[in-house]
């Protein structure tokens, strides 16, 4: 286990190599639907406080929920893309506790009956490929919100926006089966990035689409049996959780090194003062007094429509990256960084297929064109270069009509202006010199011009000839082919 810079209690290295964590995450994600789960509410974000309600959201007596069908077929989506088998019924159930953001004064939530089960997700960390579990995916319904700062009297006052109330949500439950902090932060990479793929939800942490609770326990290596575990909340960030898990898993290991017990409870991450704290002692199920709700049917799920939704399911990252290394012959790694958004693999599929060769598209994107992006604060959506002009470029530097330098300062041009590559080569006559007599001229220019370093070369000295070269591409404003002046400095400083 590594050591961290955190809050942590300090233990030696090799207690800590003594222990194993064993930790399992409940991912909930917001479903990319424009209404609640059971009423016709808008879902949309940063709406004035309150605005989003209705007697079925807000629990008033009387008020019937309905079922969006929309949720459920996202969910459905979310489940058979993480390989999960759908239960041909499930049910929802009423999970009862009290909390001021919760008018309803129980969350509607599957619990004895989850939508899907059985799972799995291909994940890799350390170099290392492990598939991780996952137990089950269920639908449920958001609360609302309790804001406790911002007003003038925060100090009083605590004041609740309901609009979230009955927002729908997926919870992905995977089992115990990730082994470090890295395993976990690679597992909620990959089951984001699905969830984006698949346009299940828009996974925007900072707005609470995405949120994830870790369960972690530790035990001496080779032991068999879990250890008692504590579950982490408030991991709304992939930083928080890589920091979360350290800190819980030293502290763990801490208080058992000790001769203590670890407790199970509920903890919530504090990032102010970057360590786990107790939030209360964990409850069981049988405490929220779960029973089906009376108001919903349950969900019925036919083959019919399990086929429907395989068949509409988009190509998924794993897939992606496996087709990109075979149909275009690029590295497992820009397969990896081409494949990270479906925006950004059919960016670089619209260029190859606009004639560019794939390996000069894939070296091209994953270095110049993210990192301009990157510096513009850009997403692939608003890239200002067409994947046909990128194409068109990327075609000339192959032919040799541009050098490499010189396309990179076309690109950046075109970048920052919108221009067609033609257009910038032309106006800043970037053509490739290729005209032997021009380039045999400015050679024996440069050597006239420093008979010292001449004399150097012909004593034995062949390092100067890097010198002569770089001499002819400056003179040259980098425009010479490479490979022609080489040729000719070889000969004419022969002759010299
Ligand atoms: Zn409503």
């Amino acid at each position: 286990m590594s050591r961290t810079a955190h809050n942590v209690p300090t233990i030696a290295s090799d207690a800590m190599d003594r222990y194993e964590a064993v930790i399992g995450l409940e991912v909930h994600a917001q479903l990319l639907t424009k209404t609640k789960a059971f009423c016709g509410c808008s879902t949309k974000f940063g709406a004035a406080p309150n605005s989003n309600t209705c007697p079925v959201c807000l629990g008033l007596p009387g008020a019937l929920p309905v079922l969006n069908k929309h949720a459920l077929e996202l969910a459905l989506r979310a489940s058979l893309a993480i390989g999960c088998e759908i239960q041909p019924r499930s049910r929802f159930a009423r999970k009862n506790y009290f909390y001021p953001d919760l008018p309803k004064g129980y969350q509607i939530s599957m619990y004895e009956m989850p939508l899907a089960t059985m799972g799995a997700l291909e994940i890799e960390a350390g170099g290392a490929k492990r598939t991780i579990g996952i137990t089950r995916l269920h639908m449920e319904d958001d609360a609302g919100k309790s804001l406790h700062e911002g007003f003038p009297d925060s100090d009083r006052w605590s004041y609740i926006d309901f609009n979230r109330c009955g927002t729908p949500l997926i919870e992905i439950v995977s089992e115990p089966d990730l082994r470090t902090p890295e395993e976990a932060y690679a597992y909620l990479t990959a089951l984001k990035q699905i969830l984006l793929y698949t346009e299940v939800s828009d996974c925007n942490m900072e707005e609470g689409s995405l949120r994830c609770d870790a369960n972690v326990s530790v035990r001496l290596r080779g032991a068999e049996k879990f250890g008692t575990k504590a579950e982490v909340k408030n991991l709304n960030s992939f930083r928080y959780l890589s920091h979360a898990l350290e800190h819980e898993i030293e502290r763990q290991v801490g208080v058992l090194e000790s001769g203590g017990a670890v407790v199970q409870e509920t903890r919530l991450w504090n990032v102010a003062a970057q360590r786990t704290e107790p939030m209360r002692s964990k409850e069981f199920a049988h405490d929220y007094r779960y029973f089906p709700d009376p108001d919903l049917l349950s969900v019925t799920v036919s083959e019919t429509t399990i086929a429907a939704i395989q068949r509409e399911m988009p190509e998924l990252p794993a897939a992606k990256r496996a087709r990109f290394q075979s149909e275009y012959g690029i590295t497992p790694y820009d397969a990896g960084v081409l494949t990270a958004t479906r925006a950004l693999a059919d960016y670089f599929e619209a260029v190859v297929k606009a004639g560019a060769a794939a390996k000069s598209a894939a070296s091209w994107i994953s270095v110049e064109l993210l990192r301009r992006l990157n510096d513009a604060a850009k997403d692939i959506s608003e890239c200002p270069v067409a994947p046909v002009a990128l194409a068109e470029l990327l075609v000339k530097v192959d032919k040799g009509e541009i050098t490499a330098a010189s396309g990179k300062k076309v690109f950046a041009t075109m970048f920052d202006t919108g221009k067609r590559a033609a257009e910038i080569i032309a106006a800043e006559g970037l053509a490739q010199i290729t005209d032997t007599s021009a380039i045999e001229k400015v050679a024996r220019e440069v050597i006239a011009k420093n008979p010292d370093n001449l004399a150097k070369y012909r004593s034995g000295n062949e390092g100067v000839f890097k010198f002569f070269v770089g001499q002819v591409m400056r003179e040259t404003r980098g425009q010479a082919n490479p490979q022609a002046v080489n040729e000719i400095l070889k000969r004419v400083l022969a002759e010299s």
